[in-house]
């Protein structure tokens, strides 16, 4: 069985949870974790872990969500990080992509909220858009570890995260035609890395331009079984255990 790391099922992008999620158990991804990125998404994703047995909560405020928050969002964070099936704070970070987001702003909300983290002792899953340099000055700061959510850097950034105790999470951005992260993996061992597919985000090839479903785990799954050249069933065993060792599931 595979698990999808980082995935946003929501009621704004999916009418219908259920099926996904019986889409999902149907190619063997049997566990979710629902990351996510504002005060509503955070609301619906508590709801969600109660209804859905094998779905776990990360909650978070998005750097690019971060123009009407305010305290009262960190307090939601900070009283509903403990409880049951809530295993990280998430999705978090940094993106410079888009001209208009207020980097200081950004840097402030990621502090914050690793800041919650280390009190917590929960791990963080992040979001690093053209903003390596900064997210690991700011991440080195704190006493955290996680997930470098979409990984798709240089080796050389892939071994300081890997140093700094961060697992590697790897999408249908793996399978994109002129994409030389697969280059890199291959020089990463297989025990720093877990499956995601940033859903409704990235659809895996062939299915890119489609809406990306947490049942595409089991593509970039085979994808990666053929880059390392190993049995897909131990592939589903590293990764869970990479999972088990950062996060209570
Ligand atoms: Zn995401």
């Amino acid at each position: 069985m595979f698990t999808d790391t980082h995935c946003h099922l929501l009621s704004d992008d999916y009418n219908n949870i259920n099926e996904i999620i019986n889409n999902a158990q149907k190619n063997k991804v049997n566990r979710f974790i629902n990351n996510g990125c504002d005060r509503k998404a955070n609301e619906e994703i508590l709801n969600l872990i109660n209804k859905y047995k094998e779905m776990y909560g990360a909650i978070g405020i998005h750097p690019t969500e971060i123009d009407d928050i305010n305290d009262d969002d960190f307090d939601f964070i900070e009283k509903n990080i403990d409880k049951e099936k809530v295993v990280a704070i998430g999705e978090i970070g940094l993106d410079y992509h888009y001209e208009g987001f207020n980097k200081e702003k950004q840097q402030e909300i990621f502090r914050k909220q690793l800041q919650i983290a280390q009190n917590h002792h929960i791990p963080v899953i992040v979001h690093s858009r053209d903003a390596t340099k900064d997210t690991i000055d700011i991440l080195k700061e704190y006493t955290v570890s996680g997930i470098i959510h979409s990984f798709s850097g240089s080796l050389e950034t892939a071994k300081i995260y890997i140093k700094m105790g961060f697992l590697l999470g790897v999408n249908g951005v793996v399978t994109f035609k002129n994409c030389n992260l697969k280059d890199v993996l291959k020089n990463i061992d297989l025990k720093n890395i877990v499956l995601e597919t940033d859903s409704p985000y990235l659809s895996p090839v062939p299915f890119r331009g489609t809406k990306n479903e947490p049942k595409n785990v089991y593509v970039i799954a085979k994808f990666l079984s053929d880059l390392y050249k190993i049995d897909i069933n131990d592939l589903a065993t590293i990764t869970n255990d990479n999972i088990k060792r950062i996060f209570d599931i």
